[in-house]
Formats: C-alpha cells, structure tokens, sequence
C-alpha cells in the first residue's frame, strides 16, 4: 500500500528529539512521501537540510500568511501555531530563495490567507498575489491555508486561473467543496477526522480524485492534545475508505495516484 502525507512540519520543536524514529514509523507503515512544509526562512532552511537527509522527506518552501505580516501576535493565544519567525521576514528576499531552490522542491506551501489571527488582510493578499506569480513562473503547485478566508483565497486563485493547488485542513463552507473540486484542486484531510463531522462531511461531498491526505503533524491527530506524526495517514485513509465504502487498500492507492497527478 501506497500512502503519502502531504502536509506535514517535520522542523518543528516537538520533532527535534526524535525525528529519525518518527520517519521508520512512517516507513514502516507504508507512507512513501512526507511533504513538510517551511512557514518562514529559517523553516525554510530546516525543510531543505531534512529533505536533503531523507528521502521520503520532499520539500515545500513558503511563507505562512502571518509570519509573511510579521503580525504582533500573543504568543500563549498562539502556541498551537508553528513557531513564530526569530528575524523580521523580508517577503521578497523569501521568495527569491525559494526560486533559486525550484528544483529541489516539489511545491511552495504554506502559503494562504489568515483572517483569524490577523486584520492585517491588505498586506496579506499583496504577498499572496506574489506568491501565486511566483508558483506559476516557477511551476510548482501551491499548498494553501485559508483559515476564515476561504472565500477570498479561492477567488483569488481562480483569478489567477491557477490549476495546481492543495487545500489543506480546509474548514470553509462545504459548500465551496464543489467549487475546489470544480477547479481541479485537491483536499486534504487530517487524522483528526476520526473525531470531526466537518472533516467526514468534507469526504462525503468530495470526489475520490480529488482527496489526498495531510498530518499537519505535530497538530490535527487523532487523539486531541496529542503529538500527531505522518504514520497516522492512515487514519484519515481508513475514515475514508469507509464512507467511499471502498477498501483501504483501494483507497489508498485512489490517492497516491491523486499525489503523482498534483505533485509529480
Ligand atoms: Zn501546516
């Protein structure tokens, strides 16, 4: 069996300790590629050295909608967040690196909108129209967060008539699961799907070609409060495969062949 997580933070603290043991147990259970995610320069820097070290590791490098915005943010509101960037983020000088790495990366992300924990939109939507020229120039496709700003990041991303992108952990209106689909992107659901009727809803209304599977480990596990890790794919594979009524091997092999399409 085929499994792929494609949205993971394998440079984040709670990974320090044991990042090698955490990468044979996705081996060990099948999971064939982790794409982990860099959400500022320095994440950047440590997504490259892991992709450089493991091979199961592929590398996305990006800038997260608010450490783009050097947002001003409490930092106990926010600890459930990836870390916040040490030194000042320079948007352009970011994009550049990541333009000089294309070819050893397989997308740019993450990337997106966030209107939870910033107002800050204007400048927000400046550095993600950046980011989407950059996408198309370079031709990699987009790993996106849209946290209460679902809407607009799909509006712009039809403007930009972009075809390659991956909404992950998407907790928009269902409704604009038919529009996703309609554009010939791609969703990704999380383990924690075990225990939110969000999620499972989000399968029900999606089509089989257009699913794909993400940890966003260390968050969204199956077990709330608990270190989430890439061998958990399975999980949302499993909640899948049920509500498809398919089997599990079926399905995952429905959403490798989703990956290589997206991504390869
Ligand atoms: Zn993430």
């Amino acid at each position: 069996m085929l499994l792929v997580d494609v949205h993971a933070h394998l440079d984040h603290v709670d990974f320090a300790d044991d990042i090698k043991q955490v990468i044979d147990r996705a081996q060990a259970a099948g999971v064939k590629a982790i794409i982990t995610q860099g959400v500022n320069h320095e994440s950047n820097l440590a997504v490259l050295a892991l992709s450089k070290k493991y091979d199961i590791v592929k590398a996305a490098l990006g800038l997260y909608p608010l450490d783009a915005t050097n947002v001003k943010v409490d930092e106990a509101y926010f600890s459930g967040e990836p870390l916040l960037p040490r030194t000042k983020v320079d948007v352009d000088d970011t994009l550049a690196f990541i333009e000089k790495h294309k070819d050893s990366i397989i997308a740019i992300g993450e990337v997106g909108l966030d209107a939870k924990f910033s107002k800050d939109m204007k400048m927000q939507l400046e550095n993600f129209e950046k980011i989407i020229t950059l996408s198309k120039k370079i031709k990699k496709p987009l790993i996106v967060h849209s946290r209460k700003a679902e809407l607009e990041t799909i509006e712009m991303l039809e403007t930009a008539k972009h075809e390659r992108v991956l909404m992950h952990c998407f907790s928009g209106k269902l409704k604009l699961a038919k529009r996703i689909e309609d554009n010939g992107w791609m969703l990704s659901i999380p383990p924690c799907v075990v225990r939110s009727s969000h999620f499972q809803d989000l399968i029900r209304r999606t089509n089989i070609g257009h699913l794909l599977t993400e940890t966003d480990a260390p968050y969204l596990g199956p077990q709330p409060g608990v270190r989430n890790e890439p061998a958990n794919v399975i999980e949302s594979i499993r909640m899948i495969a049920q509500i498809k009524k398919m089997t599990v091997e079926d399905t995952a092999n429905n959403l490798f062949q989703n990956y290589q399409r997206l991504f390869l």
